[in-house]
């Protein structure tokens, strides 16, 4: 999922987007929150009719970020109270208050409110934080179903029309509703999870309404991860989370974290990793049994020049590529690789043009959807690929 934190991925307008065959984006609660604010999103008909996106959207609960002021939040049982990076001014996040947020969004897919653990915690730490995102879990899903009827496109839902391809327009041209994408992007999730495990038969979503997924903590210990699993499926969500990860601990305990932590999830039900990773990391958290995951690394790295390849990454703004005619991936069939050289690009970044960042972005949004192309084909082929979840599937 590519991220557009502000309700834009950086640089790319929607149509282009669509043409790259991105199928769901990821937007920020925190931001949109502080700016324009839910009920401005929410009085315009929601996110994606705000920003003109008719694929799926999901948002995060806002509290990954709220976490990362550090100095600027207090943590109670209530919720987080915390100062806006932008002005200053105070705010408070709770279970309650997220999910209001993400209804009044409106995205297809939404998160519990959880508590990140910091890296490194004691095990009390740990445990404690744990808990607490137990507890938000259940009051997350209470609020959420008491008000998930409030959604802005819940009264006027009208199924895009098929044979378009496209949303449904009112008389005015407007986007009218997006509903059930969300729907359709868990059960497409749900269906690699069950050309991973045949056995699982995974029940379509027939109410048209938000899916909110489920977070599991637990720190870096193995054992409370396995614990915080149980405890969330027991309040019963229809997807699985693993958040806390890639807060500064190494890479090797990551994989680690994740591969136990997998093993206590359904895996008939969509499972997200929350914040990674480069080309390589997505590939082999993917083989691992991960069916989604976000990243700001292709779209942040672009804007610095770095660009993923199938032969490596490159610094476009290094001197060896001032007189490089070539394209930047010669295995790449993006727009950008087709018409441009990396003397080209390069020129452009030295001179801190703006399309610099556009190219550049829409080149590794390419190389990583294409990347995750690649591994959605393998899994439906069901294809030896030596990881154990292919390898766990019946030989024909
Ligand atoms: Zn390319």
């Amino acid at each position: 999922m590519p991220v557009g934190t502000l309700a834009s991925v950086k640089g790319v307008p929607q149509d282009i987007l669509e043409e790259l065959g991105v199928q769901i984006l990821l937007g920020n609660t925190y931001h949109l929150y502080l700016r324009p604010g839910i009920e401005q999103v929410r009085k315009l008909g929601g996110l994606h009719r705000f920003m003109a996106w008719p694929r799926a959207i999901l948002t995060d609960s806002g509290g990954f970020q709220v976490f990362s002021l550090n100095e600027l939040r207090k943590v109670t049982e209530d919720g987080v109270t915390f100062r806006s990076h932008l002005d200053g001014s105070s705010h408070f996040l709770s279970p309650e208050g997220a999910m209001a947020a993400q209804i009044g969004l409106g995205a297809d897919i939404i998160m519990a409110f959880d508590e990140c653990t910091e890296h490194p915690a004691d095990q009390a730490r740990m445990r404690k934080s744990m808990e607490l995102t137990l507890r938000w879990a259940e009051r997350s899903k209470r609020y959420f179903e008491e008000h998930k009827g409030d959604v802005p496109w819940a009264k006027n839902h009208v199924a895009p029309d098929p044979s378009s391809g496209g949303p449904a327009k009112d008389a005015a041209g407007q986007f009218t509703s997006y509903a059930g994408e969300g729907a359709r992007v868990t059960q497409a999730a749900a269906e690699l999870c069950s050309a991973r495990q045949p056995r699982a038969a995974v029940s379509t979503l027939e109410e048209v309404t938000q899916a909110l997924f489920g977070i599991v903590q637990g720190g870096m210990d193995r054992q409370l991860r396995k614990e915080s699993a149980e405890r969330t499926i027991g309040i019963g969500f229809p997807g699985y989370a693993i958040g806390g990860l890639s807060v500064g601990e190494p890479r090797t305990l990551t994989r680690e974290i994740v591969e136990s932590t997998l093993e206590h999830l359904p895996a008939d039900r969509p499972r997200y990793l929350m914040g990674v990773g480069t080309p390589e990391e997505i590939v082999e958290y993917a083989n691992f049994g991960i069916d989604m995951m976000d990243c700001v690394m292709p779209t942040r790295a672009a804007r610095h020049g770095l660009l993923f390849t199938s032969e490596g990454k490159i610094s476009i703004k290094q001197a060896r590529y001032a007189g490089d005619d070539s394209a930047v991936d010669p295995n790449c069939g993006c727009r950008v690789c087709q018409r441009y050289s990396r003397a080209y690009l390069r020129h452009l970044y030295a001179a801190n043009e703006v399309l610099a960042q556009v190219l550049n972005t829409v080149h590794n949004l390419s190389f990583y959807l294409d990347t995750m192309r690649a591994v959605r084909h393998s899994i439906l082929l069901g294809k030896e690929t030596g990881s154990s979840c292919v390898r766990s599937q019946p030989k024909p």
